[in-house]
């Protein structure tokens, strides 16, 4: 595909071949990686993968299917990978996001699991490997992050760390051969963004951004219904993803370490929404923000930001982000004919979908709909570890990052201006390819 590291390799396979070719040596490589120690977690052949994805797969369990035949179908729940053949992550950064949500998320992730942990703080380090059965030797701190190149069972390296710190530690992943799986936003400038492409790319190792919400099951029923045309032309989008920040010393108030304040922390999930629902690309952008003087908190950053997208098609996005209110998450699509809404979304759990039409009998049909809860971080890890198995481009690359921070550019520019900034769309998709249909 035109515009990414297309071909990078996984454990040593050349990049930028045929695809039969890639696939070829792919498959003798896994096969090959097995046998030593390194390969023991990818020993996983593109083939073994898709039999494994179907039903009845050697390892899957089939329980007695117990409902209705008009019932929701029932699922067998597997299948999930042995621990001896998943994909090894060393968590860099040991803050909220990492005890909280991601270290938690392997629990119920299909294809990979925690293998060593860097961080600034021994003893911390020491009591969260214990939880997670990590051994001591795979520990390591920020000064010393090489040491990951040859510690057993590392496959890649997720930086979960402050923004402004995400280009060094991708720059030194990429050197040592690791693949990348890096939080948003990406970097705290577009030619940070870029840099850290061109590394990976370099290094023929393969690089994602972290956008959980493309992976979530809600969202991706949304952005289905667009595709299939159930809203007509989508005119509009309106979103806002706001909460209220506390401590004023903390990092994400801090313009050198964040980049921004809510643009780029909370309001980037608008801003992407608004891109991977539609599959558009805006080519207009206009912002205001609002930074108070007499509240000790926005000393360096923005607490508010309100920005509008136009986009080719006439669609208009209007977003607003804010560090200084209550929690606010929504999203609402609205086409010629019908619309869509997540209220809540952006969070962790708990999204709620709605979508309105009018039926052929002329009344408004309002439908809830019911989805699975999944862990987003669970889904979005397993993504990633399948493109490692398989040797596939991740569905939001490092280009997906670098769109995004183009735009938050383009917006606080705009924001500075007072007047709308032009924006060239990217010459070519930002997106890997389309993840597979929903199972499970
Ligand atoms: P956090 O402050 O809780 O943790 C940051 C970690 O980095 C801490 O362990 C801290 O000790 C370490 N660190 C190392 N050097 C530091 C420095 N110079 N200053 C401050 N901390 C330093 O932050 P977090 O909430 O875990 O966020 C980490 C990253 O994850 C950020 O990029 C953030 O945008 C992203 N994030 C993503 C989501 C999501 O839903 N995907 C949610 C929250 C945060």
């Amino acid at each position: 595909m035109p515009g990414y590291a297309s071909g990078v390799r996984v454990s040593g396979i050349p990049s930028r071949m045929s695809d039969s070719a890639s696939n070829d040596l792919s498959r003798r490589n896994f096969l090959r990686t097995a046998a030593s120690g390194l390969g023991a977690a990818i020993a996983l052949t593109p083939e073994l993968l898709a039999q494994q994805s179907k039903p009845n797969a050697q390892n899957e369990v089939q329980l007695p299917q117990i409902h209705a035949a008009g019932e929701q179908p029932e699922k067998a729940p597997g299948p999930f990978l042995p621990p001896d053949r998943r994909i090894g992550y060393a968590i860099v950064g040991l803050g909220r996001l990492s005890l909280d949500e991601i270290l938690p998320a392997f629990a119920t992730s299909k294809y990979c699991k925690p293998t060593a942990l860097v961080s600034g703080d021994p003893v911390k380090a020491k009591k969260i490997a214990a939880q997670y059965g990590i051994a001591e030797s795979n520990i390591t701190d920020y000064t010393n992050y090489e040491k990951l190149k040859d510690m057993p069972g590392v496959d890649a390296i997720y930086i979960v760390l402050p923004n402004s710190m995400h280009k060094e530690f991708v720059l030194r992943g990429a050197k040592i051969g690791k693949h990348i799986l890096c939080e948003k936003p990406m970097a705290n400038s577009a030619a940070d963004c870029e840099a850290m492409i061109a590394a990976c790319n370099k290094a023929n190792v393969k690089l994602m951004i972290a956008y959980r919400q493309q992976y979530e099951p809600m969202n991706r029923y949304l952005q289905d219904a667009v595709k299939s045309g159930r809203f007509g032309k989508v005119r509009s989008i309106v979103a806002t993803n706001s909460q209220n920040e506390g401590d004023p010393t903390q990092w994400r108030l801090k313009k050198a370490l964040a980049g921004g304040g809510c643009l780029p922390d909370v309001g980037i999930y608008c801003l992407n929404a608004a891109r991977f629902l539609t599959g558009e690309e805006p080519e207009e952008v206009f912002g205001v923000t609002i930074q108070p003087k007499d509240d000790p908190r926005f000393a360096e950053v923005e607490s508010h930001c309100s920005f509008t997208l136009r986009f080719p098609s006439g669609m208009v996005a209007t977003l607003t982000t804010a560090y200084d209110v209550h929690r606010s998450t929504f999203i609402r699509l609205e086409g010629t004919d019908g619309w869509g809404e997540m209220d809540p979304t952006f969070g962790y759990h708990g999204n709620k979908l709605r979508l309105g039409k009018t039926r052929q009998d002329k009344h408004e049909e309002v439908a809830d709909v019911s989805l699975p809860d999944k862990d987003q971080f669970a889904l979005e890890m397993d993504h990633f570890s399948e493109c490692l198995m398989t040797n596939r481009v991740p569905r939001t690359p490092g280009e997906e990052g670098l769109q995004d921070q183009r735009l938050i550019e383009a917006i606080y520019k705009s924001a500075a201006a007072g007047r709308a900034v032009r924006v060239t769309p990217p010459a070519s998709q930002t997106r890997g390819p389309e993840l597979p249909p929903m199972q499970n």
